[in-house]
């Protein structure tokens, strides 16, 4: 066995908080056990209301999942995590696109791209730090989130920059790269 299946269930609730709601189903040492065991509740009452928000997640074992420091955010001011003076690595941020990334417009429908909203929420329960942007503003990048339900998933929703000022190019960036909404899910 080289790796493990980790199945949960993962929502935002519809009130005002759009908290998310997760529980943790089990561990697996395969995928079919994995999606027998989601098999088993589907039809419990509550899971049959969101079959949907079942996630099955591959975790390669002893490896490290969590590779970087960590640092405490209160009252909105960071903190280092040690004492040392030093902010640890900055946790990883990722900017996603609105429009063709996750949802399609076709003349008046939308149709939402389930394969990069799933990225969007393993990356989540990741711990990476994500933020919507769009060249239809902020706004519409919030409400885009909002009509996909995944809104508690960002920290922040931006317009998508018309100029950025800094001293390197963008493809001088250490720890920038651009990846394809096919392949989010190895952001
Ligand atoms: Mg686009």
């Amino acid at each position: 066995m080289s790796s493990v299946f980790l199945v949960q269930h993962s929502y935002e609730q519809d009130d005002d908080c759009h908290c998310e709601e997760t529980k943790f189903i089990g561990v697996y040492s395969s995928m079919t056990d994995a999606t027998a065991a989601v098999e088993r509740l589907r039809s419990q009452p509550g899971f049959s209301s969101r079959p949907e928000a079942f996630f099955i997640d591959e975790y390669p074992l002893n490896v490290d999942h969590w590779s970087e420091g960590y640092v405490t955010e209160r009252d909105g001011i960071s903190s280092p995590a040690s004492g040392s003076g030093k902010l640890p690595s900055p946790l990883r941020a990722i900017f996603v696109d609105v429009d063709d990334t996750l949802v399609r417009s076709v003349g008046t429908k939308r149709i939402p791209i389930p394969a990069a909203i799933a990225a969007v929420k393993k990356l989540h329960r990741a711990g990476v730090q994500l933020f919507l942007w769009s060249s239809g503003g902020a706004e519409y990048a919030r409400r885009s989130a909002a009509e996909l339900g995944i809104e508690s998933y960002f920290e922040n929703f931006l317009p998508k920059p018309h100029t950025y000022i800094d001293d390197q190019p963008v493809h001088e960036w250490r720890f920038c790269k651009h990846v394809l909404p096919g392949n989010a899910e190895d952001a």
